[in-house]
């Protein structure tokens, strides 16, 4: 018999009471009934957001609001500065080149974080920049960026700052209001537990009134029409009621935890896995873990491809490889969403069964040991 386990950065595992909300039979959108549920996901998506922005609903994966975020903050001709240290950083790019926009990129060695003094420069030498575009956390890497650094950098000039927190959010604190971050994208299948399918972008004031200006071809994904329905409680196209649905059922558990101890049991998770990964002798892939997912090097000797196969096919753990240039170098375990210690512990156990037959030498036991030692001195200081 095989039990599987989905230890992936996307999507993670969905909780049955969200499941079960997303099995019930579809209403019409255009009902007082399906308001009362949009209405509730909107308050729900400012609560984890922080923000007291308007947040836009997209029946897309996380990419539809990226190129959401492009489209409607650039117009023709315009500069835009993307950070690239990793394959999410490089997808702005691409969005924005797709669309004509001038790229200016700064590139980051994959695994590093972005340094603040960069952005700094390299807007102070294109005075011209109407955006920057980073990442929470690059998923790619799991290297989490200094998002509150890098906004006050960028809040002291004309460029508005956007952040793919596709991953990061819920898992590393994403402070919209308070760093005042001009758009925030994120997806359903990652920290929010739910199936692929939903996009979600806050959208600030300024960044608004850019919207209103643009002049990039947009259709489906047009701003304009989405305020104009969000300020009657409503949605432009058929949005995708259960998941919609099911999102407030996962919201109810976020806010029943608590945003921050959410929060705080993901760095615990992190902290373990880490723990764990030094433990069995292996390395850290990134200088700045995210609390989302942990980047870990194959060793020596060890096929990183196979390792993430076996750990699959024979073990019923699906962790991520390496992405790029970096397939078969790292393998990624995600503490992601609907997880706690054991799952955690079980991924780390596949682990250590499939790198023992690889030959890695090392006490079997030391890393689950290690994670579960960090879970028993950190469990008290969070109060749960
Ligand atoms: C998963 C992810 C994406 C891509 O989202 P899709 O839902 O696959 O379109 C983009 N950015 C980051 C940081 C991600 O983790």
């Amino acid at each position: 018999m095989k039990k599987n386990y989905i230890m992936t950065p996307g999507p993670t595992p969905v909780p049955e009471e969200v499941l079960l909300e997303i099995a019930k039979p579809i209403i019409h959108h255009r009902t007082p009934q399906y308001q009362e549920i949009f209405k509730k996901a909107v308050e729900g998506l400012k609560y984890l957001f922080k923000t007291q922005n308007d947040v836009f609903t997209f029946a897309s994966s996380g990419t539809g609001a990226m190129e959401t975020a492009v489209i409607n903050l650039l117009s023709k001709g315009d500069k835009a500065i993307v950070v690239r240290g990793g394959k999410f950083g490089e997808r702005f790019g691409e969005i924005c080149s797709a669309y004509g926009i001038e790229v200016i990129p700064i590139d980051v060695e994959w695994g590093k974080p972005v340094e603040p003094e960069v952005i700094k420069k390299t807007l102070s030498e294109n005075k011209d920049v109407k955006a920057v575009f980073t990442t929470l956390c690059e998923t790619s890497t799991g290297t989490k960026n200094d998002i509150e650094a890098i906004s006050k950098v960028a809040s002291s000039t004309k460029a508005v700052l956007v952040v793919d927190a596709i991953s990061g959010l819920g898992a590393d604190d994403m402070r919209t209001d308070e760093w005042k971050v001009d758009m925030v994208v994120s997806g359903s299948q990652k920290g929010v537990m739910l199936p692929p399918g939903l996009a979600f972008l806050s959208v600030s004031k300024r960044a608004m009134d850019m919207a209103k200006a643009s002049d990039l071809p947009k259709y489906y994904f047009d701003l304009k029409a989405y305020k104009k329905s969000l300020d009657k409680n409503d949605v432009p196209w058929t949005p995708a009621v259960s998941l919609v649905r099911g999102f407030c059922k996962s919201i109810d558990m976020i806010k029943e935890e608590g945003l921050e101890n959410v929060l705080a049991r993901h760095a615990r998770l992190a902290i373990g896995t880490r723990e764990a990964v030094k433990a069995l002798g292996l390395e850290l892939f990134s200088a700045s873990p995210s609390d989302a997912v942990t980047a870990v090097k194959v060793p020596e000797g060890v096929d990183g491809q196979n390792l993430v196969k076996t750990m699959r096919n024979k073990y019923g753990v699906t962790i991520a490889g390496g992405q790029e240039h970096l397939k078969g170098k790292i393998f990624r375990i995600a503490h992601l969403g609907y997880m706690i210690e054991f799952d955690t512990t079980t991924a780390l156990s596949a682990l250590e069964m499939v790198l023992k037959e690889s030959g890695y030498k090392f006490k079997i036991g030391s890393g689950v040991g290690a994670a579960l030692q960090a879970f028993a001195e950190t469990q008290k200081t969070v109060g749960v």
